[in-house]
């Protein structure tokens, strides 16, 4: 029997084609937006599919297990699979894959670098202050920003995104510091990072944190209103993780009132929707979830999904099993 895919959004074309030519049959929800429950349910329903390409952030769980019994592996196109149940799964012996691409961790580590620099250099105000008419000629004391070198970087999560940005960071002249919940030697012996058994010395020495553990029960809200306050009154803080590892409301407080200095953030609590207030204010840079958005990263993200399906269907562990 010819296996059959469903995949819930455009994905790159590369891995859609490896899956052809492997002579399975492939559909794809032509909609680059993620499908709500009932179009979900509606398309799942057109076929006994073997396999689901999703995506974050499609809640993918108990309801759809039950329904789609006949789906043994559901291939996550993305890094972070905190929409899919993983418990769930693994009682069903349903098999979870995602797409950790190599490119893509060193493409969230150049877009965390980019909101640093940007906020440091104060790239976003200064363009929209000539984009405005406002530049009227040099002025040495206009948008004096701070410099990076020689400044603390400390990252909260020190996995393969956060190793690239001590990569980056240390290449920069930044002295790193980091916790986690497992000690990672490489980074110590590489780049000298220095480990920190607690997020809040991390917060209390770095110049600038970054974000980059998973969302999970322990990391919610990880960052909030008595973390905010140990942060130095000039650090910034960089979230290129997701979301709600942060209290939104608490950082907007914290930004209007200048316990930090600004914010990047590529995620958000309530995703597409931002806190009240958050636009309106100047110390904060905001991208729309395109950490991972480079051609080589989607692409390599779109050949992982691939391998993954393919190697569950000839009964081999995919490579990117996460249960
Ligand atoms: P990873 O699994 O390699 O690293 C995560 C690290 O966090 C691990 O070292 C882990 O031990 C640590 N950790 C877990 N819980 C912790 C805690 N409570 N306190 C401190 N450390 C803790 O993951 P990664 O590939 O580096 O990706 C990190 C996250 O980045 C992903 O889970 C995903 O949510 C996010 N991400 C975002 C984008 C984007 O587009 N913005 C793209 C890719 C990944």
């Amino acid at each position: 029997m010819t296996k059959t895919i469903f995949v819930t959004r455009k994905i790159p074309e590369v891995g859609i084609k490896m899956l052809r030519d492997k002579g399975y049959e492939v559909d794809v929800r032509d909609i680059d937006s993620a499908p709500s429950e009932r179009e979900m349910i509606k398309a799942l329903k057109k076929k006994p599919y073997d396999a689901v390409v999703s995506s974050w952030p499609e809640p993918v769980g108990a309801d759809l297990f039950d329904r789609f019994p006949t789906v043994k592996i559901w291939a996550n196109f993305t890094i972070g699979f905190d929409n899919i149940d993983i418990e769930e799964a693994k009682k069903r012996g349903i098999t979870i894959t995602n797409a950790p691409a190599a490119t893509a961790t060193e493409t969230v580590a150049e877009h965390t670098f980019a909101l640093a620099m940007a906020l440091a250099a104060r790239v976003v105000e200064a363009d929209e202050y000539i984009r405005r008419g406002k530049y009227k000629g040099w002025s040495g004391m206009n948008f004096i920003g701070t410099d990076l070198v020689g400044k603390t970087w400390g990252l909260i999560g020190a996995g393969r995104i956060g190793e690239n940005v001590t990569k980056y960071a240390s290449a920069f002249g930044l002295k790193v510091i980091y916790n986690d919940v497992v000690r990672h030697e490489n980074i110590e012996s590489k780049y000298a990072a220095t480990f920190y058994s607690t997020p809040e010395e991390i917060l209390k020495q770095a110049d600038i944190v970054s974000l980059h553990v998973p969302l999970m029960d322990s990391t919610h809200h990880l960052i909030n209103t008595e973390r905010l306050a140990m942060m130095k009154k000039a650090a910034f803080l960089v979230n290129t993780a997701r979301g709600p590892i942060i209290d939104e409301v608490a950082l907007v407080k914290a930004l209007q009132n200048k316990t930090i200095a600004g914010a990047g953030l590529d995620v958000f609590e309530f995703e597409p929707k931002l806190a009240k207030g958050l636009m309106k204010l100047d110390n904060v840079i905001l991208t729309p979830h395109i950490g991972s958005a480079s051609d080589t990263a989607r692409n390599e993200m779109s050949t992982l999904v691939a391998q993954n399906i393919i190697a569950f269907f000839e009964g081999k562990v995919p490579p990117n099993k996460v249960n």
